[in-house]
C-alpha cells in the first residue's frame, strides 16, 4: 500500500490544523498510524489521494445509508445552490422535512433542526431542564452524545455517582448535576432514582449504543428507563444520533418497542451534511424559544442543501423498505462471516450486530456495558487494523467503533470482506 501523497499532506496538516484532523477519531492515531486523505468516494468505496481502493465500513460514522455520492440524491442540487444556499428566513423544505420525521416517529409531535448532533443533545437536555425545572440529568457510562460540556463525564467513585469530566477545559461546577450510571444495570437505575428521582430532569440514552464498538441496551433496561421516567416525571431522551433511520424507519421505539418523551436525531437525517434535530411532545416542545422560554437558536439550522439531501434521503428510505431488508440480510452475513472465521481460527473473540450495524470485540462476550467493551485485547485490534487496510478494508480505526454498512455494499464486498477478515485476524495473531 503506498501512501506518499497522504503522508504528504497529513505533513502540512498537522501544521495547520491540530492533529491534522477535524474530528480526533480521523487521526487514526489509536491505532498508531497516520490517517489516509479522501480524493473522491462513490458507492461502497472509498479512493485515497494515492490511489488506493478501500470498501468503507465508515460510511461517514453512519449517514450514508444509500452509500457514497448517490445519484439518487445529488440529483437537482444544482437547481437548489443556484436559488440561494441559505437565507436566514423561513422555506417550504423545513416544513416538509420536520413532517417526514414526525410521521416516522409517533412519539414526537414538533421538531426542531439543528447542525449536528451534539447540538440536538445538548439542546434537548436544554429543553427537558426547562420543562422539568430541574437540574440533574443522568447519563450511561461508554454512550456519547456529542462533546457538549455537561455530557464530557465519566462515572466517579461511589454508589451513586456524579459525574467527573473526561476532559480538561470543563469545570467540575459544570458536571455537578450529570450524573453516570452503568449501562444496562438496571439495579443502579432503580437506586440512582429512588435516591435522586425528583431531581432528574432527563435521562439520556443510546439505545444501541455504537460509541463503546457496538453495544446493545437490553429490552428489560429500556423499558425500565421508561418506567421510572414516567414515575418520576423525568423527561426520557433517546439519543437517535446513530440509530435514527437507521436500525428501521422507525428506529428506536420499532425496535423495543419503547416511547422516549424527546429524540435526538443526527448523522442519517442530512445525508452527510450537517445536520441534527430533537423533537419531542407538543407540550415538551412548547417550552422552546420563541413560543416559550428557553432559547435555542441556529443561523445555519434547516440550511436549504442539509434539507434537500436529508429529505431525499429520508423519502428514499420511507418508500423502499426493501433497502432495510437488505441491508439487515447483508450485515448478517457479514457477521455470521466473521463469526465462522473466528471458530476456525479458535478465537473466543465476540461479534455484535443491531441491523446494519455489527462489531467484532476483541474480548470474550457477552459485552453489556463499557467496562466489558474495556476488556478487548487493544493491541490485537490495531494490527487487525493495518491488515485488513492492507487489503482494502476500511473500518473506523478504534476498537469502540461499529462497522456502518450501505445500501451500495454488494455481497461480493461482504464476500471479500469476510475473506480479508479471516487473512487480517491470522496475521494480527500470528496464527
Ligand atoms: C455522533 C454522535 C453524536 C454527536 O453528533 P455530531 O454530529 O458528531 O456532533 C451524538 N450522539 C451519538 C449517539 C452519536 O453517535
Amino acid at each position: 500500500m503506498i501512501n506518499e501523497k497522504s503522508e504528504q499532506i497529513y505533513k502540512e496538516a498537522v501544521e495547520y490544523i491540530p492533529g491534522g484532523v477535524n474530528s480526533p477519531v480521523r487521526a487514526f492515531k489509536s491505532v498508531g498510524l497516520s490517517p489516509i486523505f479522501v480524493d473522491h468516494a462513490h458507492g461502497s468505496k472509498i479512493y485515497d489521494v494515492d490511489g488506493n481502493e478501500y470498501i468503507d465500513y465508515i460510511c461517514s460514522w453512519g449517514p450514508l445509508m444509500l452509500g457514497h455520492s448517490p445519484k439518487e440524491l445529488s440529483e437537482g442540487i444544482e437547481e437548489v445552490i443556484k436559488k440561494g444556499t441559505s437565507y436566514g428566513v423561513p422555506t417550504q423544505i423545513e416544513v416538509d422535512m420536520a413532517k417526514i420525521i414526525v410521521e416516522a416517529y409517533p412519539a414526537i409531535d414538533q421538531v426542531r433542526m439543528v447542525n449536528s448532533g451534539t447540538e440536538a443533545t445538548m439542546s434537548a437536555l436544554r429543553v427537558a431542564r426547562g420543562y422539568t425545572g430541574r437540574n440533574k440529568i443522568l447519563k450511561f457510562e461508554g454512550c456519547y452524545h456529542g462533546h457538549s460540556d455537561s455530557l464530557l463525564v465519566q462515572s466517579g467513585s461511589g454508589t451513586i455517582t456524579y459525574g467527573v469530566p473526561t476532559s480538561p477545559g470543563v469545570p467540575d461546577d459544570v458536571v455537578k448535576h450529570t450524573l453516570v450510571c452503568k449501562y444496562n444495570d438496571l439495579d443502579a437505575v432503580r437506586e440512582i432514582f429512588k435516591e435522586e428521582g425528583n431531581e432528574i430532569a432527563a435521562v439520556i440514552v443510546e439505545t444501541i449504543s455504537g460509541n463503546m464498538g457496538l453495544v446493545k441496551g437490553k429490552q428489560e433496561f429500556i423499558e425500565l428507563l421508561r418506567e421510572v421516567c414516567t414515575e418520576y416525571g423525568a423527561v426520557l431522551i433517546f439519543d437517535e444520533v446513530i440509530t435514527g433511520f437507521r436500525l428501521s424507519y422507525n428506529s428506536s421505539p420499532a425496535y423495543f418497542g419503547v416511547n422516549p418523551d424527546m429524540v435526538c436525531f443526527g448523522k442519517i437525517i442530512g445525508a452527510g451534511l450537517p445536520v441534527g434535530a430533537y423533537g419531542g411532545k407538543k407540550e415538551i416542545m412548547s417550552v422552546v424559544s420563541p413560543i416559550g422560554p428557553v432559547y435555542q437558536a441556529g443561523t445555519l439550522s434547516g440550511n436549504p442543501l442539509a434539507m434537500y439531501m436529508g429529505k431525499k434521503n429520508l423519502e428514499i428510505l420511507r418508500d423502499n423498505p426493501q433497502i432495510y431488508t437488505e441491508l439487515e440480510r447483508k450485515a448478517k452475513k457479514l457477521e455470521d462471516g466473521i463469526n465462522t472465521n473466528l471458530e476456525k481460527l479458535d478465537l473466543d473473540y465476540t461479534v455484535t450486530r443491531a441491523g446494519s450495524l455489527v462489531c467484532l470485540f476483541f474480548a470474550k462476550g457477552p459485552i453489556e456495558n463499557y467496562d466489558d467493551a474495556k476488556k478487548c485485547d487493544i493491541e490485537k485490534f490495531n494490527k487487525y487494523f493495518a491488515q485488513l487496510l492492507k487489503r482494502g478494508i476500511l473500518i473506523g480505526p478504534s476498537q469502540y467503533e461499529a462497522m456502518f454498512l450501505s445500501n451500495a455494499h454488494t455481497d461480493e464486498d461482504i464476500e471479500k470482506t469476510i475473506a480479508a477478515n479471516y487473512e487480517a485476524l491470522k496475521v494480527a495473531h500470528n496464527l
